[in-house]
């Protein structure tokens, strides 16, 4: 894969006419290099003249990852697309997608009300809520037409991308031939009905995913017919072993796949399945299954596992799984930040407090949660510290008076006409600027709790100033 941005710029037209943002052709080749532009940005090369280069620069460029989209329009999964084994050295792309089961035997009633639950489950987490991805229908029938009805029933009920799971070729035809303009992702081609599945997956233009249980030689060797039948919408699923021994093998299995696509072997390059469902195979009691299910989906969140099928949906189990999945998929390089702005928590009124803190997105809705669900009214001043939480942006530098000064400004936002007390709330960990806050403000300065979870008590005992 190619490292050097003048790699990149000897393919661009080099006319640096600025048009895909950046001043010139070089910027835009490092951009490239680091995945922080498209390459579709520099029009110009979408010309027919530079066609060559475009198809060159678009194969020079491809993740080592192939990357793997399942649904259509705007309700398209993206799984894989990875570069690297460390999300240091880069980013991971794509968070690991999740698809929750339903079954071919439910009472319609309890399967719609499941797919319900599924569709509608959301977490507000850092300035976002988080979902569920996908639902996976399991044929457990074995019944091509109840898996059709099965199918046709779930996509009247949600819009969410689908994997349909059978290792019955009659079955996943009669579900495929129902969703395929959904683009559902095929689970699964083994070792026994590879060529019925491949014929599924190519009349219907499919992605479909690989299955063989701990042995890798055949994932391989079934990706690479699969691949030759010009099928690389594929994913593969080496088995997912729930418990002692079997679970390590299954991680090394999985690091091992990710590892030789990583470092170039085109062969077995593809996204990675985990099945954490696996779980209630082995644990007879709900709670067990559920916990060791979510311990496993976090054990290949952050190994690896670009899709898993799973089957708790209770909130103990769904919210680590969205959590850290969208914790390990944050980009390293880029802080999660709020606009630096004065944000009104409830209804503020002019005797209410003003809460200095700074723009790092964590840190901002740590306070504005605990200021709402206790229902202070107040205004919260998010400060551009580069989104870099108190303690250290003070001891860098990001979070100083004048900065606090400029946000105040830039929002129009003049505390003596605002306010009745004239008075600026800083955190516990900034007490050091008061003294320069003082002077910068013309206001007086308190200093809050260190901890916002403690504003509450503070404001019991100070406030009023
Ligand atoms: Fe160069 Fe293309 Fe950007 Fe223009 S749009 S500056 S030609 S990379």
């Amino acid at each position: 894969k190619v490292n050097s941005p003048l790699e990149v710029y000897k393919y661009l037209p080099g006319d640096n006419c600025g048009v895909c943002g950046e001043e010139t052709c070089m910027a835009f080749a490092s951009k490239l290099i680091n995945r922080s532009a498209k390459l579709s940005s520099c029009t110009p090369l979408l010309k027919d003249e530079y066609k060559d280069k475009f198809d060159k620069l678009e194969k020079l460029l491809a993740p080592e990852i192939r990357e793997v989209e399942i649904g259509t329009g705007d309700n398209v999964v993206k799984i894989g697309g990875d570069d690297v084994l460390y999300r240091h050295k880069l980013t991971f792309f794509n968070r690991t997608a999740l698809a929750y089961d339903v079954w071919d035997t439910m009472p319609e009633n309890e399967l719609i009300e499941r797919v319900d639950h599924i569709a509608d489950f959301k977490k507000f987490y850092v300035g976002e809520f988080l979902t569920a991805d996908m639902v996976a229908i399991r044929s457990v029938s074995d019944d091509p037409q109840k898996f059709a009805s099965t199918v046709e029933k779930v996509m009247k009920a949600t819009d969410l991308p689908l994997v349909l799971c059978s290792f019955n070729p009659e079955v996943l035809k009669a579900g495929a031939e129902i969703a395929a303009e959904r683009k559902p992702l095929l689970y699964a081609a083994t070792m026994e009905n590879w060529q019925q599945m491949a014929d599924i997956a190519v009349e219907y233009d499919l992605p479909i995913a690989l299955f063989s249980p701990n042995d890798l030689d055949n994932l391989k060797s079934l990706a690479k017919t699969f691949s030759s039948m010009g099928m690389d919408n594929l994913v593969l699923d080496p088995g997912t072993y729930p418990t002692g021994k079997e679970l390590s093998t299954t991680f090394n299995n999985i690091i091992k796949i990710r590892r030789a696509g990583i470092e170039g072997d085109r062969d077995i390059a593809y996204p990675i399945m985990a099945v954490p469902l696996t779980s209630w195979l082995v644990h007879k009691e709900k709670v067990t299954a559920s916990y060791w299910e979510t311990v496993i989906a976090s054990v290949f969140t952050i190994k690896y596992g670009d899709i898993m099928i799973l089957h708790s949906t209770e909130p103990y189990a769904m919210i680590p799984e969205l959590q850290l999945g969208d914790t390990i998929y944050t980009d390293p390089r880029k802080p999660v930040t709020v606009d630096p702005g004065v944000y009104e928590v409830g209804s503020p009124t002019a005797d209410s407090p003003l809460i200095i803190t700074t723009n790092f997105a964590l840190t901002y809705y740590t306070v504005e949660s605990d200021l709402s669900s206790n229902g202070i009214d107040s205004y919260l001043v998010a400060v551009d510290t580069d989104g870099i939480g108190v303690e250290a942006a003070v001891a860098g530098g990001q979070l100083t008076a004048s900065k606090i000064k400029q946000v105040l400004e830039e929002s129009s936002f003049d505390l003596k006409e605002k306010t009745s007390h004239n008075t600026v709330i800083l955190p516990g960990l900034a007490a050091r600027l008061q003294g320069d806050v003082e002077d910068q403000l013309g206001s007086n300065v308190l200093i809050g709790s260190a901890d916002s979870g403690r504003l509450p008590g503070w404001m019991d005992k100070y406030w009023p100033p």
